[in-house]
């Protein structure tokens, strides 16, 4: 029987396996923080290597368990230092993670899903059909997979590189919500992968539903891809508008548990040429969002290949930002990082759902030949 899988297994049910190999209900509780702090704040690959350990535990554990991460599939390093890696889950899904390197911090930007259901107009990802949800592991394991490569464990350590975590990758954390919950535990747990809730953002595109209890639950950082402020041009971009329109989503943002001047929302904004970048458009966001403790993430459109739009020109970006900074909000643009490898925010498609149609017709080709008279 092949090992079961510990990564991303919440600790309840760690020490219930453990339970069930055989380890004496006294002991339970001890091993099982020995093993998750191994596996987490020490990054362990495999048992053997648990040096506190006696043997034959490591042995036992070692035929039963496993520490694995999703296979990488490839690494791409950007000339700017940005690092995307494509990895392979259960059942052959690839999901895309990235890493952003900035002086004094470092950011990983995780996904929650193989594609994505949501199709904004703008998103790369959205072009991809979804396959499935990522699982608790396969999303631990991305942290997991990156703190390897920068050679980052242990979690806990002074000069860490990875520091942050944005749920921005593939897909909607908020329609994976139990799986990013369950994952964004570990992610936060100090005896864990030890990254304090602050130093986590779930972004959404606006499933209102859900979002007053991911303060609630999760309680990290919230960010919402906002990229317009009326309802008739966020429909067509974030067709996802049309079933939670602004007023009602900007309503769950002054519902956050937890918003403050400290704790303020993020709101993301892409700069679309002559769709959403006019003065008289930044002047309605200021107007919308007032009240709101925000700031305002101008993001210039990053293109792909068959893109429906533009990126705005850069003095347009600067003369739109100078009206949000004017109102009052923190307004900076965000570099863009990591284009040249299709690193950049948007520009996200694993190759898994293009290589099955390409299957596909490959099949239907052939069947079409089958039919045809000799
Ligand atoms: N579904 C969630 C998580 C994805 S976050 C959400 O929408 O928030 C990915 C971020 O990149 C979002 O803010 C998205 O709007 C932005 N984005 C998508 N395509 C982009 C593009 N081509 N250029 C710049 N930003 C883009």
């Amino acid at each position: 029987m092949a090992p079961t899988n510990l990564i991303g297994v919440p600790f309840d049910a760690l020490k219930a396996a453990l339970a069930e190999a055989g380890v004496a209900e006294r002991a339970v509780g001890m091993r099982a923080r020995q093993l998750w702090n191994w596996a987490y704040v020490h990054g362990a690959q495999d048992f053997a290597s648990m040096s506190n350990l006696a043997k034959d535990f490591r042995g036992s554990m070692a035929s039963r368990f496993s520490l694995a991460r999703p296979e990488i599939v490839t690494e791409q390093i950007s000339s700017d230092g940005t690092r995307k890696w494509l990895l392979r889950g259960a059942g052959g899904s690839e999901f895309e993670t990235v890493f952003i390197p900035e002086p004094g911090r470092g950011t990983l930007c995780v996904s929650s899903q193989v594609g994505c259901t949501l199709n904004c107009r703008f998103c790369h990802t959205g072009t991809q059909r979804l396959v499935r949800n990522l699982t608790p592991q396969e999303i631990v394991g991305q942290v997991m997979v990156a703190r390897d490569a920068l050679n980052d464990w242990p979690s806990t350590g002074e000069n860490r590189r990875l520091t942050n975590v944005v749920m921005m990758g593939m897909g909607e954390p908020l329609y994976n919500f139990e799986n990013v919950k369950a994952a964004l535990a570990i992610v936060a747990d100090g005896d864990g992968l030890a990254l304090s809730r602050r130093r986590i953002t779930l972004s959404t595109a606006g499933v209102v539903p859900m979002i007053k209890r991911a303060g609630d639950e999760i309680g990290s950082s919230l960010a919402i891809s906002l990229h317009a402020a009326r309802d008739d041009v966020r429909d067509v971009i974030v067709p996802l508008n049309k079933k939670y329109p602004i007023a009602e989503l900007l309503q769950a943002c002054r519902d956050y548990p937890g918003v403050s001047n400290a704790r303020r929302i993020t709101f993301e904004y892409v700069m679309l040429k002559n769709l959403n970048d006019s003065l008289a458009d930044a002047r309605e966001l200021v107007r919308v969002i007032r009240g709101i403790p925000a700031k305002i993430n101008l993001i210039p459109f990053n293109p792909w290949p068959g893109a429906p739009y533009e990126c705005s020109d850069w003095a347009q970006i600067e003369k739109f930002a100078d009206v949000v900074n004017r109102a009052g909000y923190a307004s900076p643009v965000r570099t863009p990082r990591g284009r040249d490898i299709m690193a950049a925010c948007g520009q996200l498609k694993s190759e898994s759902v293009k290589q099955r149609a390409s299957e596909r017709m490959a099949e239907l080709r052939s069947q079409e030949l089958a039919r045809m008279p000799t």
